[in-house]
Parts: C-alpha cells; structure tokens; sequence
C-alpha cells in the first residue's frame, strides 16, 4: 500500500484530521510501514498530502478528503489520472569543483535528509559529548549534500533545474 493509500483509509474512516494523528493512526495500525522499519513523521504526511492536493485538501491545519473522492476504486482512477499529468520536479544539479563528479538531488531528499539529522541530534543528546559509542551509533545516514559523494571535497558549484516526468 502508497502511504497516500493509507491516509486515504484513516480519513475515510474520520474526515478531518491533523496530519499528526494521521501519523500516529497509521503507525498504530501499520497499514504503512516505512521501507527502514522507523516510524512515520507528522513531516512526512504533510509531505505526502501536499504532493497530492487533487486528493486532499487543507483547512486550518487539518486534512480532508476531496469531496468528489467518494470510494478507494475512484481515488484508484484519480492516481492514475494524477500519474498522467505532466509534473515538473526541480532538481539541485552539483558539480564538484575537483573532480567534475555530476549528482543531482530532488527536494524529497534534501526533506528526508532533514529528518535524519533530527533523530540523529535526538542521539547525540542522549549521550555526553565526546562519548565512544556515540560514534557507532551509524544506523542513520545523513547525506550531506554540499560534499561531493566522490572524492569528498566542499568545493561544488549547484544549479537548479526543473524538467517534466
Ligand atoms: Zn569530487
């Protein structure tokens, strides 16, 4: 099941909800598991909801189900027709000053990167500064977007760029 599925059901269940409780339904439930086994972030529904506005829509802070979206079978055939529609994803294109190394990386990753850090902070903080086994705590990668994944220099040029899917 996509996680837009499963917000689908929580909402169908109850219209209007926050997307923290939306969060927090899903992960009870497991109806969506996340592919590394960690919980669902409140960040990720809103992600999630944002990127579909033809299925859900946004009022003082909670989310509804679009009107017209009566049953699962027409969210089915509203995804597909959503699938069909030209989107446009900017993109951040890197070139590494040093050894012409190319990599690109979407605004999706810059966000799931973002909340990497964040739990790896909620780590740190729980261990004194300087403590070994904090060091061996690796299990979340944090991408570092301004280091070229290649030869590790900080010397990159970024450029935005935008194209249809
Ligand atoms: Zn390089």
């Amino acid at each position: 099941m996509y996680l837009h599925d499963a917000i689908i059901n929580v909402l169908s269940e109850k219209d209007g909800q926050t997307p923290r409780q939306i969060a927090i339904k899903i992960n009870t439930s497991k109806s969506y598991v996340r592919k590394d086994g960690e919980l669902l972030e409140t960040q990720q529904i809103s992600a999630r909801i944002n990127k579909y506005p033809n299925l859900f829509k946004k009022e003082n802070g909670k989310i509804y189900l679009e009107k017209n979206l009566v049953s699962r079978e027409s969210s089915h055939t509203k995804l597909s027709s959503y699938k069909n529609k030209a989107t446009i994803i900017t993109e951040t294109k890197c070139i590494c000053n040093s050894c012409q190394n190319i990599w690109y990386y979407g605004k999706s990753d810059v966000m799931i990167s973002r909340a990497n850090d964040s739990l790896n902070r909620g780590k740190e903080l729980l261990c004194c500064t300087g403590c070994l086994p904090a060091l061996f705590i690796t299990d979340k990668v944090v991408v570092d977007h301004n280091k070229c994944p290649k030869c590790g220099t900080r010397s990159i040029t970024k450029s935005t760029i935008s194209h249809y899917v």
